[in-house]
């Protein structure tokens, strides 16, 4: 790899804490502090994304390699740091948080000019760890790696993983909070992103009154990552504050489409380029219920849940809102471009739904069927995947509850059976109102709704695996994530068995990672 490529422009521009203290702490006034990786006596590599490490520009995997993967006997070029930002928590504010647990090696530039941020995610505590340990078990690593992943192949905006290895060391976690920690092996992924900025390093800096940082941040934000904004003075802070809002929105949306519940929207895990950033107790979603939440921390206010995520972003963005008024100066403007969010978000939203269903455009009508749907989802207790998959194969000379009880995780008794049928003559004929032909309705669908979503209950098995010394499922796993469009392994495509609706890890997760 090409390590001696990587530099570190971030701490030459903002101001930071050269100390090297390794004390947890608070650091007024900065946007970093430098800290050395813990450093590892005996890792293993588990896996290595060979495709991203060439796009990205860090090229070939080699065995010297092995210790970068883990943040040992880095070279002289390789200055690391961890961020400082704050953020709100469950909707209160929480002050400085940072990078309790990510250590930045720098940046990365490929052969097309295009940068790229990597980190180490567990690697070791730093100033701003707030008690922790800085480490992370294997676990959450496996999670964060193959789930990141998965959403980049679904086509979802999300930061990505490199690698995944084992430290050699274990690690003491209570996973549920009941009072009973336990050994669990220690692991370290290195994550990527054109930028790990957080709204929370925004909402820092503004907190301090650290004005002037405040607005170099946004300049170099826009400078870097939001190319498309010309304008000048206000004018430019005006409209990064729009497109912050915009990408949030699609991000919002995307999820939405796929049924990602992210668990943690907590605004230090929303990031400014609209990425979909730290991946905790989320889950995809199994049966299609609004409030689904699998953050055991999120129970019972469920502020979280799958059904709310659009408003979340939206309270997120009025936080993010309140950070850059210093640069705006202009309430009138925020709050209508707040307003505005809603409206946008609704609108992309329902579009997004047009295409799971096939239709090429939104009618007015169709704000009544997507009512209709939901009460048919949630009813009738269908799984949201795989529902769409099987209205994709819709067969009106088949038996009806033949070909809809696999995807349903309770028993279609007649009542069931007519609301299904009383939505299936809906969508028949709201079909006809399509100016597409049947076979682009159906390839819109087809490219909308997943085939392959990386279920909790499957990254469970391949943790266990992995556990054991197996890579088998991890394999498998990767090549169905990568082709999530299509069905490679039919018995990936199924339902949740019920076996795993009671697991902790599986239906529910805690932060514990
Ligand atoms: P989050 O759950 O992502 O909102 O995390 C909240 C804060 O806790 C962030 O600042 C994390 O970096 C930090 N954190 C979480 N786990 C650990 C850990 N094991 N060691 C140090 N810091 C951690
Ligand atoms: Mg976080």
């Amino acid at each position: 790899m090409n390590i001696e490529n990587i530099k570190q422009p971030f701490i030459k521009i903002f101001p930071g804490d050269f100390s090297g203290n390794t004390m947890q702490r608070n650091t007024p006034k900065v946007l970093f502090s430098t800290i050395d990786p813990v450093g590892f006596d005996h890792p293993k590599m588990i896996a290595f994304n060979e495709q991203l490490s060439e796009e990205i520009g860090l090229g070939k995997f080699e065995e010297k390699d092995l210790d970068f993967l883990v943040g040992n006997n880095l070279p002289e070029n390789v200055k690391t740091y961890s961020t400082a930002y704050a953020g709100h928590q469950f909707g209160n504010w929480a002050g400085q948080l940072g990078d309790g647990r990510a250590i930045l090696a720098g940046e990365i530039t490929n052969d097309s000019g295009r940068k790229t941020e990597i980190q180490w995610k567990g690697a070791g505590a730093t100033p701003y760890s707030r008690h922790a340990d800085g480490r992370a078990v294997l676990r959450s690593s496996v999670r964060e790696y193959l789930m990141s992943e998965a959403m980049f192949h679904l086509g979802v905006p999300t930061t990505r993983a490199l690698s995944l290895s084992f430290t050699g060391e274990d690690v003491v976690r209570d996973m549920m909070y009941s009072g009973n920690p336990q050994d669990e092996k220690g692991a370290v992924v290195i994550r990527t992103a054109e930028s790990f900025l957080r709204f929370g390093h925004f909402e820092l800096m503004s907190a301090q009154q650290e004005h002037k940082t405040l607005q170099e941040l946004v300049d170099f934000t826009i400078e870097n990552y939001f190319k498309e904004i010309t304008s000048e003075g206000i004018q430019k802070y005006k409209n990064f504050f729009e497109n912050v809002c915009r990408r949030t929105a699609d991000l919002m949306v995307e999820w939405y489409r796929t049924g990602f519940v992210h668990g943690v929207m907590n605004t230090d895990n929303m990031s400014i380029l609209g990425l979909t950033i730290d991946y905790g107790p989320y889950s995809m979603m199994d049966e299609y219920n609004l409030n689904f939440t699998p953050n055991t921390t999120d129970l019972p206010g469920r502020r979280y849940a799958f059904g709310k995520q659009g408003q979340i972003s939206q309270w997120n963005l009025w936080q993010l809102a309140n950070a850059l008024h210093p640069l705006i100066k202009d309430e009138k403007f925020l709050e209508e471009i707040l307003n505005d969010y809603g409206s946008y978000f609704w609108e992309s939203h329902d579009k997004m739904l047009c295409r799971k269903f096939g239709f090429d455009e939104l009618l007015k009508s169709d704000e009544r069927f997507f009512t209709n749907w939901q009460s048919l989802m949630q009813n009738l207790q269908f799984d949201y995947t795989l529902f769409f998959n099987e209205l994709e194969k819709y067969d009106d000379q088949k038996d009806l509850r033949q070909q809809f009880e696999d995807v349903s995780y309770t028993f279609l008794n007649d009542e069931k059976l007519t609301q299904l049928q009383h939505f299936i003559t809906d969508y028949m004929s709201r079909l006809e109102e399509n100016t597409i032909s049947k076979e682009e309705s159906l390839k819109l669908m087809h490219t909308t709704n997943p085939k392959f979503i990386l279920r909790n209950y499957l990254l469970y098995q391949c943790i266990e695996e992995i556990n054991e010394g197996k890579t088998d499922m991890l394999h498998k796993l990767t090549h169905a994530l990568e082709n999530p469009y299509k069905r490679i392994y039919p018995e990936f495509s199924a339902k949740r068995p019920s076996d795993y609706d009671d697991i902790s890890g599986c239906s529910t997760l805690s932060c514990s990672s």
